[in-house]
């Protein structure tokens, strides 16, 4: 079989390769290279739908099909309507953001999508069911399997199932995202409800779970329907589109490179952050990252991406926290939004805080359980230093 060469390969074309490729795209850095976009999936559907904030307009704003000036954040005791200025909650589906790509990406004719599943890497070289093909810089975002090892690390999943529900009768408060709704049978876990409205008459309505393990389908359903049943009470409506995602929130680092000539980008690459799952944001951070380096350096060989610094460290003691479940954990978001402004708890999960803001949040949470966590979780720093 021939080998056809190219100078960048995008092994998986979601939202991280298509976010890096069109931001090269726009700064010129594709001009005179050949480069190929391999996915098993034409994505021609909507297969996910992103949430997340920020402050301006961002690269993919074109995309966005709602934003909400107000969260509502709910818990037993305590429900309240908040404004998180500056930042705004955005939502894009997947469709949108996949053909805008695609329209960016089309301007240049040397850039070829072929769709095939991949099935390993021989140095630069990627190997799909039907071809080879050479790259001078791979970018793969196809999740690999990290060697787990549970006695120095967590392993967390965010799992939901989401409904976008539509009403006949205008019913949603449209203004407001439902961030967390946390006045739900917890079952000794992390569980909550999404209500995202994209219209009077159409919202996302989504169960989510931070556990270490699946549910079964029934389970999602029976929540979900219950908690729709709940809030609708007897309006009338149907089932528009429904989604399932798991999103992994480990703090064992995913390795940056599978080899000299492959870089992992994505979640593949641990775009995902460990204590939230939210992964948009550190996606468009990270191509931006990448994109200013290339725009100086022709690969990647002397490239060392931003730590995530202290921000690494509070995840790891959060995900203990959770897992040690001493305290409900919506008592911990719940200890973030009822006492300190919206911004806050937002800035600090886009890891954009500064050190005297951490101080501000890190107060709110119950002292003896956090101090616990973070003295054992800084003992297995020590040791992993150590090797
Ligand atoms: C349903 C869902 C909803 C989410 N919602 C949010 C959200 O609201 N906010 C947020 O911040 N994050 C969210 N995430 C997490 C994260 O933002 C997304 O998973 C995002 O798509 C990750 O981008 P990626 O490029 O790393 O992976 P993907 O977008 O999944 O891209 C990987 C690509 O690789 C392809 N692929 C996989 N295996 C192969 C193979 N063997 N051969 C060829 N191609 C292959 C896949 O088809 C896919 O297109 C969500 C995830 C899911 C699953």
């Amino acid at each position: 079989m021939s080998t056809n060469n190219y100078d960048y390969i995008f092994a998986g074309g979601g939202a991280a390769a298509l976010s890096l490729l069109v931001r090269m795209q726009k700064e010129g850095l594709l001009r005179d290279k050949k480069v190929l976009v391999i996915d098993k999936d034409p994505k021609v559907h909507n297969d996910r739908t992103w949430c997340f904030w920020e402050e301006k307009e961002g690269l993919f704003e074109s995309c966005v099909i709602k934003s909400w000036d107000k969260i509502r954040f709910a818990s037993p005791g305590y429900d309240a309507k908040l404004n998180p200025q500056p930042y705004k909650y955005k939502m894009i589906r997947s469709l949108a953001f996949y053909q805008y790509c695609k329209d960016v990406i089309s301007q240049n004719s040397n850039i070829h999508f072929v769709q095939d599943a991949i099935l390993h890497f021989e140095n630069d070289v990627v190997v799909t069911s039907q071809g080879r093909y050479k790259g001078s810089l791979i970018f793969n975002s196809i999740l690999q399997n990290l060697n787990k090892d549970e006695s120095r690390y967590h392993y967390f999943l965010q799992h939901f199932k989401g409904k976008f529900i539509e009403t006949e009768q205008p019913f949603f408060e449209e203004g407001v995202a439902t961030l967390m709704d946390f006045t739900i049978n917890q079952n000794n876990e992390c569980r909550f409800m999404y209500v995202l409205p994209v219209s009077s008459t159409k919202a996302l309505m989504e169960f989510t779970i931070f556990s270490e393990n699946l549910l079964d389908d029934s389970e999602y359903e029976t929540a979900l329907n219950n908690y729709i049943a709940e809030k609708l009470k007897y309006h009338p409506y149907k089932i528009a589109e429904e989604e399932f995602g798991v999103i992994p929130m480990y703090n064992q680092p995913f390795p940056k490179r599978l080899n000299a000539n492959v870089f992992n980008i994505g979640t593949n690459g641990g775009a995902s952050k460990a204590s939230s799952g939210f992964t948009f944001h550190f996606i468009q951070e990270e191509s931006k990252q990448l994109v200013a380096h290339l725009k100086k350096h022709p690969t990647l060989s002397n490239y060392n991406p931003k730590g995530k610094g202290r921000f690494q460290f509070f995840d790891d003691v959060f995900l203990r926290v959770l897992r040690e479940k001493k305290v409900p954990a919506f008592y911990l978001f719940n200890c973030m939004f009822r006492k300190l402004p919206a911004y806050l708890p937002l800035k600090f999960l886009n890891e954009e805080t500064s050190m005297l803001e951490d101080l501000k949040i890190l107060r709110v949470f119950p002292r003896m359980v956090f101090m616990k966590a973070a003295i054992g979780e800084f003992l297995k720093l020590r040791v992993r230093r150590a090797e």
